[in-house]
């Protein structure tokens, strides 16, 4: 893939926002698939909640045992300050649909074995209480690339979903994902010219070869400027980047690649470059 610096147009951006955390109440709790929670989340706190990038995160918070409500830090000159001693659990995630005047703010839960965040979501009912911090800052990355490829497993479906939602009429865009199996997947609301691939790890049992073998087969159009975005377990986002850099010719500034969870840890971030 040529890079082409006089695309101005194509210049990805970063964006910071001031730090607040907020406290929200559920409103509504639909559940996708049997592997994926939609959790609606209301509240006076998100007047002024900005997320300007579909893979933008957030810190969520939740209450401890016993307790209604999460014990929230207080946004300090250099980050979160948090109550003594009080350090409420927290994990990231997408904010997947944002309505100011409606005042609603969409989480999307990808369900698995353990953790405080998918057992919270598990037995979400409305009324209950969350908190969130941020999203700190986004990473704009225009929507007029000629191509899009996304990449992701479960953790992923709410950034491929809203990326979908806002690509412009007839944008050549693929998208890659692994997800249990059949039953796991959800439909798309998008005006682009949209290539689906999914992929079952259940076919294999092996988690993360599907999405590898799927993005090895995967064709890159040789025409054109393209942004690959690729999200989900730690050890697959670094061979599938890997691949694309290195086996397939993808210039690094063309894309991003994160481990939004690793096998066996928990709560675990890192944006993949070299
Ligand atoms: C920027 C960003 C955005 C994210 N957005 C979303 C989102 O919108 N929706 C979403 O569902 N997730 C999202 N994630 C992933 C989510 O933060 C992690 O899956 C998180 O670990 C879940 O917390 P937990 O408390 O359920 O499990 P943890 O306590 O963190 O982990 C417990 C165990 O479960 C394993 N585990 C964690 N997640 C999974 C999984 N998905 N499948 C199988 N095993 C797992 C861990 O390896 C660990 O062994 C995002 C992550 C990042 C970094």
């Amino acid at each position: 893939m040529q890079t082409h610096d006089h695309r101005t147009d194509l210049a990805v951006q970063r964006v910071r926002h001031p730090l607040k955390f907020r406290l929200l109440q559920v409103k509504q709790v639909q559940a996708l698939t049997p592997h994926l929670i939609r959790v609606t989340f209301t509240g006076d706190d998100l007047h002024d909640f900005v997320s300007a990038s579909f893979d933008d995160h957030m810190k969520v918070f939740f209450p401890e045992p016993g307790a209604d409500k999460p014990a929230l830090p207080e946004a300090g000159p250099d980050g979160p300050v948090f109550p003594a001693g009080q350090r409420p659990v927290a994990r990231d995630f997408t904010p997947r649909r944002f309505d100011r005047e409606a005042r609603e703010l969409d989480i999307e839960f990808a369900m698995h074995e353990a953790g405080p965040a998918a057992t919270w979501a598990a037995q979400a009912k409305p009324g209950q209480y969350l908190g969130v911090g941020g999203p700190r800052g986004s990473l704009v990355i225009p929507t007029g690339f000629d191509w899009h490829l996304l990449i992701g497993d479960d953790t992923a479906l709410p950034a491929i979903a809203r990326r979908l939602e806002e690509l412009p009429p007839g944008t050549r865009a693929a998208a890659v994902i692994e997800v249990a199996d059949a039953s796991a997947r959800i439909e798309f609301d998008t005006r682009a010219e949209l290539h689906l691939v999914w992929c079952y790890r259940n076919d294999t049992g092996y988690r993360g070869e599907p999405l590898l073998q799927a993005v090895r087969e995967t064709y890159l159009p040789e025409d054109g400027e393209g942004y690959v975005w690729a999200a989900g377990e730690s050890a697959t986002m670094r061979a599938v980047r890997y691949h694309l850099c290195t086996e397939r010719g993808v210039d690094k500034s063309r894309i991003r690649a994160a481990s939004y969870w690793k096998q066996g840890a928990a709560a675990v971030h890192e944006t993949l470059d070299d």
